[in-house]
């Protein structure tokens, strides 16, 4: 890679356009490190197009709501705004769905009977699910504001922060600022270089290369001969070894960039890209006092119309309406019923393909289909906030390739005493899957032991942990829908067709999938459908 891209390199012809982008699509494509994460970011913008208008009268017509997530939720509301009778079945005892916080005192059991109770301090939390809101996604943003929940920034990239490879640099860690400004000065010392000796001839005209030669020296904190070098100017890119000060002390020395081929090999530059999604790019929000705070919200609108610790384990329709059977998800006991003339069906794909339902080939097969990512979330909490007191690390996220993948740092209570904690292990794939192998127990002790590879202060300051595996949650029994391209040309349109008096919601039936944002807006979307059917039928 490194000598295709160095000055005479790739022969001796001119470098065409598709040339020029084959190099940088090969340095700055390959994310293999980061490739579960930044596949959450392939989401297109949110359709909202503002608050739903459902006009015209339903005369009393009732629709039960299968749980109550984002989407169920979302439904019931305007549902219920529009003048339906609804009613929520959730198999849990609190409001949210994925949308969760762990609090010290809660206690979370997993599938296998593995119990957790968390260990932490008053004010401090988890998200085990979702944890950003870019500022895109319109509709929770909107239902934030109605419901009166109060946001803070989130931050997603810190210069601060480390970026960790067991395979380079001895295993030690680097401050993502050197990697992102050695990366940038020699991407644009090469086409610098590239541009001086004619290679680009046939890509770029002559007047655009006099302006590509001044682009890439401000960009990459190029010298006058367009190099990237140990001097004041990349030191104020990549930070210097002493800062400059005041009175006598105040000559700063400057540091010493790392070698190129060293930097390539490295892999690290790959966070740099991380960063960049649609979804990842400031601003990014976050309720304050955790996600949770949303769905306990939402909860408290719709008191009275939610039936908590209700499992439903059959739905059944027939002309006139639908009726699903629940039992209590704690004590089990004897089923119970509830009906409605029309069923919107949240609960999870990879849930539902479990229950019994009456619907046509189509929309099972749909459902039957749709595989779901595995995921995991480790929070720690430790006995100080060293990364911010040591380090001056304050939000943002550290990147590593041990099976941990990041550390995110709170974007929250900053310079505050006592204890704090972060987001100690955050992983898709296959990594996901040897986490949830593990007891809870097992993944804490783990992610202690990678993040020191970052933070030697881990061991002496690490307090109690709780981990939570995304196939072991016996309410979604993974982390979000997973589509294909074929899967969807497949079955997309059955799932989210109306079978009956059924139609389905939620993140899975959307094409924002892994998003609270697709969750709401396929909730919209159905509800829509739904009461047009009402109004014409
Ligand atoms: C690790 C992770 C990270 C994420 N990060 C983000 C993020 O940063 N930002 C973001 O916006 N989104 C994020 N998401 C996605 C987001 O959490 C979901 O898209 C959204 O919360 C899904 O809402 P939903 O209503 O479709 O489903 P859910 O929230 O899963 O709601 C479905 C409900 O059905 C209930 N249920 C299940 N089975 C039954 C049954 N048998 N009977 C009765 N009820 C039942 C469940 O208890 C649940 O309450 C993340 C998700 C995960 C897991």
């Amino acid at each position: 890679m490194v000598s295709d891209q160095s000055p005479g390199g790739r022969g001796s012809g001119p470098m065409s356009r598709r040339d020029l982008l084959t190099l940088i699509g090969t340095v700055a494509g390959s994310a293999v490190m980061y490739e579960a994460m930044s596949s959450m970011a392939l989401a297109g913008e949110s359709g909202y197009t503002g608050p739903i208008k459902l006009t015209g009268d339903p005369k009393g017509a009732s629709v039960l709501i299968l749980g109550a997530g984002m989407a169920g939720m979302c439904a019931a509301y305007e549902l219920r705004k529009a003048g339906y009778k609804v009613q929520i079945l959730e198999y849990n005892d609190r409001a949210g769905g994925r949308n969760w916080s762990l609090y010290g005192g809660d206690t979370y059991t997993e599938l296998g009977g593995a119990v957790q109770k968390v260990g932490f301090d008053k004010g401090l939390y988890l998200n085990p699910g979702p944890w950003r809101l870019p500022h895109h996604h319109y509709a929770v943003l909107h239902y934030c504001k109605l419901l009166g929940v109060a946001l803070e920034p989130f931050v997603q990239v810190n210069y601060a922060a480390l970026l960790q490879s067991d395979k380079a640099f001895g295993g030690k860690p680097k401050p993502y600022r050197e990697v992102q400004a050695d990366f940038n000065g020699y991407v644009a010392e090469l086409l610098a270089k590239c541009t001086q000796q004619g290679k680009l001839d046939e890509a770029v005209t002559k007047e655009d290369r006099e302006v590509l030669m001044g682009a890439m020296r401000e960009w990459g904190a190029l010298d006058k001969n367009y190099e990237y070098k140990k001097g004041l100017l990349t030191s104020d890119r990549r930070g210097y070894v002493s800062d400059p000060g005041g009175g006598l002390t105040s000559v700063p020395t400057p540091s010493e960039p790392i070698a190129m081929t060293e930097l390539l090999q490295s892999g690290l530059w790959a966070a740099i890209a991380a960063g960049h999604g649609y979804e990842f790019q400031n601003m990014i929000f976050q309720p304050k006092g955790g996600m949770g705070m949303i769905g306990k919200a939402f909860g408290k609108e719709l008191d009275g119309v939610i039936t908590y610790d209700a499992k439903v384990i059959d739905i059944h329709q027939t002309d006139n309406g639908v009726t699903a059977t629940y039992v209590n998800s704690k004590t089990g006991g004897p089923p119970k019923t509830a009906s409605a003339d029309w069923c919107v069906c949240t609960i999870p794909a990879s849930v539902l393909s479990q229950i019994p339902m009456n619907v046509g080939n189509p929309m099972q097969n749909a459902i039957d289909a749709l595989y779901y990512d595995a995921s995991i979330k480790v929070g720690l909490q430790f006995k100080r906030r060293f990364w911010e007191q040591d380090n001056a690390i304050y939000g943002g996220i550290s990147f590593t390739d041990q099976p941990n993948s990041m550390i995110g740092y709170p974007s929250t209570d900053y310079f505050s005493d006592g204890k704090g904690v972060l987001l100690g292990a955050y992983t898709f794939g296959p990594n996901a899957f040897l986490y949830a192998a593990m007891s809870p127990e097992e993944r804490v002790a783990k992610t202690v032991e990678y993040g020191a590879k970052l933070h030697p202060q881990y061991k002496e300051e690490f307090d109690n942990g709780v981990a939570v595996a995304w196939h072991r949650v016996p309410w979604t029994l993974g982390c979000a829908g997973h589509w294909t391209e074929e899967l969807r040309a497949q079955h997309y349109d059955d799932l989210c067709a109306i079978d009956g008096r059924i139609v389905l919601a939620g993140e899975h039936a959307s094409r924002i999938p892994a998003w609270q944002e697709g969750a709401l807006l396929s909730s919209l979307d159905a509800i829509r459908r739904l009461h047009q059917r009402v109004m014409t039928a």
